[in-house]
């Protein structure tokens, strides 16, 4: 499903960071871990097709992203993809419902109401529906992040950071959250960190040391 190798990535300014080439198989949950600095968000923004123009390879669902052009990225991003940032980049100006809609829209796939529906309702977030999304706690707006990015039902869920600002019993729903509605969508989901409280509860881990 995702296969790395030899890759590295140059920013316009600063050294290439490195980056060791591993697999994660179909459905599999995985963490990608490493300190501040160590290339983390980088990997994911690779991974999802955000930042182009890397060496070595990087191959999702047997297509090398490189080789895509960057309309059919962005096609494939919306169809393949979801992304929970470390901001929730939610729209503050739209309500839940509507900050939702855009997942498909950006996809330009037909918006199933249906879908919103039941989506809202796994993550108990049926009465939010219509609120805008700054009448939200810090852990609904994190919720309605997780589910726009389950919405379309992604083959992959990529999280960055889903749990550092969190206390203990809601990184643990967190994470839990995140593992669930993966298994769920049979999804594969890579979860970026450098919280040490995950360590436990997901096993495969990919590990990223700033001298790769
Ligand atoms: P992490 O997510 O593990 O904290 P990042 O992927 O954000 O790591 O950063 C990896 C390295 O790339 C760091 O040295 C960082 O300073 C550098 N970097 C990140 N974003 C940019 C950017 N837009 N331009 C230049 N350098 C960047
Ligand atoms: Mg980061």
């Amino acid at each position: 499903m995702i296969s790395v190798h030899n890759l590295s990535f140059h920013y316009t300014a600063g050294n290439a960071i490195r980056f060791p080439d591993f697999t994660v198989a179909k459905g599999e949950h995985c963490l990608l871990l490493g300190e501040s600095g160590s290339g983390k968000t980088t990997l994911l923004h690779l991974l999802g097709g955000l930042l182009r123009h890397y060496t070595g390879s990087v191959q999702v669902d047997h297509t090398e992203l490189s080789q895509l052009s960057e309309t059919s990225l962005d096609r494939f991003r919306g169809q393949h993809i979801g992304f929970i940032f470390q901001r929730n980049h939610l729209i503050p100006a739209l309500t839940v419902e509507k900050n939702l809609m855009m997942a498909p829209y950006l996809a330009a796939i037909r918006i199933n109401e249906e879908r919103i529906t039941e989506v809202l309702s796994g993550l108990g977030l049926t009465e939010k529906r219509k609120s805008s999304v700054t009448q939200l706690s810090h852990g609904q707006a994190q919720r309605v992040a997780i589910a726009r990015a389950v919405l379309n039902k992604p083959s992959i869920i990529f999280a960055d950071e889903p749990t550092s600002a969190l206390d203990d019993k809601n990184c643990d729903r967190v994470i839990h959250l995140l593992m669930d509605v993966a298994s769920q969508n049979q999804s594969t989901l890579l979860v970026a960190t450098h919280d040490q409280r995950l360590k436990e509860k997901i096993s495969k881990q990919i590990r990223l040391t700033s001298g790769n």
